[in-house]
């Protein structure tokens, strides 16, 4: 009987498909795919795929933002309704009446949007940042505006502490890493004195000031590549990150910092994306993410933030 692994190879073939998937994915669905990586990589990734079709594991901007760059692509996404409570806590007439209201006071500011938001959250923005490149994006904008940072406040904190920029935060955060309990990490710490704590930037204040490194997935990966000796480290960031890091860097032991209810931090949207709907959108050539008016001037602001 063929199994599913051999299923989905042999519909990507047939298909001419190239699967990218999120590090945040199942291990079972990164270990099939042509491309892993953070939303900045899958970006780059996106443009440089070869095949007429993309599958995109991960959730909807993502997919969104694949299709923005490659009009002329198929994108498929294995679960049309993988969506994101970062990017949902900021729809986009919110924010174009939050912009109003501030060009009204006489606020002379720029938009610095995370990735994590939805196409037309991005055509409302003047840049698109990433964990990975939000700094040097930061340092593009002329000093004499202010920063409407959207739609992390968690990540906008951070992103102030180590740019020395003040922002004007939108209160928007992600369900999941809004939750790693500070308790829990302070007594795996004591349990493992040694342990080197690195987290996402995406965690609050309470749980970055008690870790030893901050950054987006792919610096975690640089990060405990680093380190020759084996050591153990706790991790605050999405759970299948894990796999990712047992992949790159095997040598070392890691532990998942546990969130408030859970004993791991799973992505209930990454989730949605499973073996059998990869295989399922292959067979019929859907969900696909169809091309919309607001992704013109959206693709402008990611081309320019993220690909130069
Ligand atoms: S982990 Fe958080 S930011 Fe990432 S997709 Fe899930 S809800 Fe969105």
């Amino acid at each position: 009987m063929t199994d599913i692994y051999e299923e989905i190879e042999a519909l990507k073939a047939r298909e001419e498909a190239a699967i990218l998937a999120h590090y945040y994915q199942d291990g079972e669905i990164q270990e099939l795919a042509d491309f892993t990586g953070d939303s900045l990589k899958l970006a780059r990734a996106a443009t440089t795929v070869d095949q007429p079709t993309i599958v995109l594991c991960g959730v909807h901007f993502m997919a969104e933002t694949a299709k923005m760059l490659n009009p002329a692509k198929r994108v498929l996404l294995p679960d049309l309704q993988a969506g994101c409570s970062l990017a949902e806590s900021c729809p986009a007439p919110a924010l174009a009446r939050f912009q109003e209201q501030l060009r009204a006071e006489g606020r002379r500011f720029q938009t610095v949007t995370y990735i994590n938001s939805s196409a037309a959250v991005k055509a409302l923005s003047d840049w698109v940042v990433t964990s990975g490149n939000a700094q040097q994006v930061i340092a593009r904008v002329p000093s004499e505006f202010e920063i409407l940072f959207v739609p992390d406040r968690h990540l906008g904190a951070y992103l102030e502490e180590v740019t020395g920029r003040t922002m004007i935060l939108w209160n928007g955060s992600c369900m999941v890493h809004e939750v790693f309990s500070v308790l829990d990490l302070l007594a795996l710490k004591r349990r493992l004195p040694h342990a080197r704590t690195i987290a996402h930037p995406e965690c609050p204040a309470n749980i970055r000031e008690h870790s030893d490194f901050v950054g987006g997935t792919e610096a975690m990966l640089r990060y405990v590549a680093s380190f020759d000796q084996p050591q153990d480290f706790l991790v605050a960031t999405e759970a299948n990150m894990l796999w990712q890091l047992e992949h790159k860097a095997p040598w070392h032991r890691y532990h998942a910092v546990p969130g408030i209810a859970c004993a791991c931090n799973k992505c209930p949207h990454m989730a949605r994306n499973t073996l059998e709907k990869l295989r399922d959108c292959l067979v019929h050539g859907r969900p696909e993410i169809a091309w919309r008016p607001e992704f013109d001037r959206a693709r402008e602001v990611v081309e320019r933030s993220l690909l130069h």
